[in-house]
């Protein structure tokens, strides 16, 4: 499958509560163990070979790569396997943080408890829109007042209490710029 019809699966499921992630599934003339094997092996909680919305890589693994991705509404069962809130519970942090999107990573540095993101029945993460919706994602406020009380941002927020108001606008105005100009750039 090439990389147009690899990216066309998973842009069909977006904003598809239905579909919690892609099974990765070798090509049957696969000659050789390569990363595709590590691929179609993973293990994230949704049952082996399954990724979740946020981490399926959205390349091909390498050029002539014919295995499948499929969309998948159940997780793979199988004995004994972890579902995937028990997974990102005990996982280290540096693994969590290969496995958590950047706005839950965020979130939860902010102080949301991690079990709060991950969806009813342990199947994977809330998207980023139920999270705000359900009102679990700090806004602006909370994250100013967590930098306040000497949190996250708190270097931040005392550099820019130390120089001129229309100096902090300026910097704003340029953080906005870049904000829009990588916006299109996002994958998730
Ligand atoms: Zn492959």
């Amino acid at each position: 499958m090439a990389t147009a019809a690899h990216r066309a699966v998973i842009a069909s499921a977006e904003g598809d509560d239905s579909i919690i992630g892609f099974q990765w599934r070798l090509s049957g003339s696969h000659p050789a163990t390569d990363i595709c094997d590590y691929y179609a092996n993973i293990e994230m909680g949704l049952g082996k070979g399954v990724w979740t919305k946020e981490a399926v890589p959205h390349h091909k693994a390498h050029p002539h790569c014919m295995c499948l991705l499929i969309p998948r509404v159940t997780p793979i069962k199988r004995g004994g396997s972890k579902n995937y809130a028990e997974i990102i519970r005990n996982a280290t942090p540096a693994r969590r943080d290969q496995l958590l999107p950047k706005w839950a990573k965020d979130a939860v540095d902010t102080g949301v408890k991690l079990d709060k993101l991950i969806k009813p029945g342990g199947l994977g993460l809330l998207s980023k829109q139920d999270a705000i919706a359900a009102g679990l994602l700090p806004t602006v406020n909370d994250a100013y007042k967590v930098a306040k009380e000497g949190g996250k941002h708190a270097g931040l927020l005392k550099n820019y209490r130390e120089i001129p108001t229309a100096m902090v606008e300026r910097a704003i105005r340029s953080m906005e710029k870049q904000i829009n100009l990588h916006e299109p750039k996002k994958i998730s």
